[in-house]
């Protein structure tokens, strides 16, 4: 166990003014759990961009160690369940929020948030899928519960050039699905179809107000963004067809009518990746294994050092990431 450790730490000043510095720290810094990890590889995803940069208040304890996932390996234990050398993936739980992050050598947390990597994915590929590629295969598994399949009819990804969005977009292809992609950027378009977008659409298309009920275009979707452009999606799913919806990249409102629920019995699923049950982790964490196609995720997938989580996060907050992103730790 080394005796310290480098960590990127979020802080804030009497005048709530937040700071963002790398030091050097000890495990006795770190806070209460049961199982110490030696992290190897985090990720950047978009609520890390936001706690980093403060654009939201998503940091609810300071100083704080940002980063909402990691995978590494278990250096001490008292949990049965995990013994040294296990290799192990953490994402959700309230980690880089409220508990101390994954950006850092060591992490300490409870032996009941994690779950052992699967054998057959790599530690770097556990985090190039991290949080966005787990709730990508969440919203997925959440349409395939509601009888949405590739004979019922397209589904469309919202901030398909994000990171949920593009392993959704690659997922969804892998399984058999004709995609319509939504994108705002138009120099990803080709990146897009090479993931597997059968086609695509340009965000300002969906940007406007939603009508009621509008055609329908779509079986299915998983919606990144939220906002009108959510609404939009609603208004053009087709009867008894269903939307996941995990994300507020374009914002937090929904206006939209009941219209699609009671006259088109469209359904609207929420995705909340943080608190879900081991058991469905580890059949999410599976299905990963499975279903996303590793080649796409590799062409999805930037790899970056611990110097340069700062200015990643900054630019995921602008939405100026595309696909995943790795940050090696350790
Ligand atoms: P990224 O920044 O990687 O992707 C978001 C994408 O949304 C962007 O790449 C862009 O795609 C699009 N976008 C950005 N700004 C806007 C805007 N103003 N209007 C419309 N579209 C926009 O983030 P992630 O993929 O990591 O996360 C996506 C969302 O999902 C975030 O809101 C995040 O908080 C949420 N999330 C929720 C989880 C949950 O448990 N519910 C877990 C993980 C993520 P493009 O350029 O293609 O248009």
């Amino acid at each position: 166990m080394p005796e310290t450790f480098k960590a990127l730490v979020v802080d804030r000043d009497a005048d709530k003014k937040q700071s963002v510095a790398i030091r050097d720290m000890t495990l006795d810094e770190l806070m209460e759990g049961d199982v110490v990890v030696r992290v190897r590889h985090s990720t950047v995803n978009y609520k890390d961009g936001l706690a980093i940069t403060g654009k939201l208040p998503v940091v609810r304890r300071w100083p704080m160690i940002p980063g909402i996932d990691f995978c590494g390996e278990v250096v001490s234990s008292d949990d049965p369940d995990f013994k040294p050398g296990d290799d192990v993936i953490l994402n959700g739980w309230g980690v880089g929020e409220t508990h101390l992050g994954g950006y850092a050598g060591l992490a300490r947390v409870k032996g009941a948030w994690l779950i052992r990597k699967p054998a057959d994915i790599t530690s770097a590929e556990t985090m190039a899928i991290g949080t966005a590629g787990y709730t990508a295969m969440l919203c997925v598994m959440a349409l395939e519960r509601h009888g949405v399949t590739p004979e019922t009819g397209p589904v469309v990804v919202t901030g398909a050039a994000g990171g949920v969005g593009s392993v959704a977009v690659a997922i969804l292809k892998k399984l058999g699905f004709h995609v319509i992609a939504v994108t705002g950027r138009e120099a990803e378009h080709a990146y897009l179809t090479d993931l597997g977008a059968a086609e695509i659409i340009g965000r300002d298309e969906l940007s406007g107000d939603a009508k009621m009920l509008d055609k329908e275009r779509w079986a299915g979707a998983v919606d990144t963004v939220g906002s009108k452009i959510l609404a939009n999606v609603i208004a053009m799913t087709q009867s008894n067809g269903a939307v996941a919806a995990c994300g507020n990249a374009a914002g937090m409102d929904l206006p939209t009518s009941v219209a699609p629920f009671i006259l088109r019995g469209v359904s609207l699923i929420g995705i909340n990746s943080v608190f879900v049950k081991r058991a469905d982790r580890e059949a999410a964490w599976a299905r990963l294994a499975l279903d996303l196609d590793r080649d796409k995720l590799a062409a999805m997938t930037t790899t970056i050092g611990f110097d340069q989580i700062k200015e990643t996060a900054e630019k995921i907050a602008e939405g100026q990431v595309r696909g995943r992103v790795v940050a090696e730790i350790g």
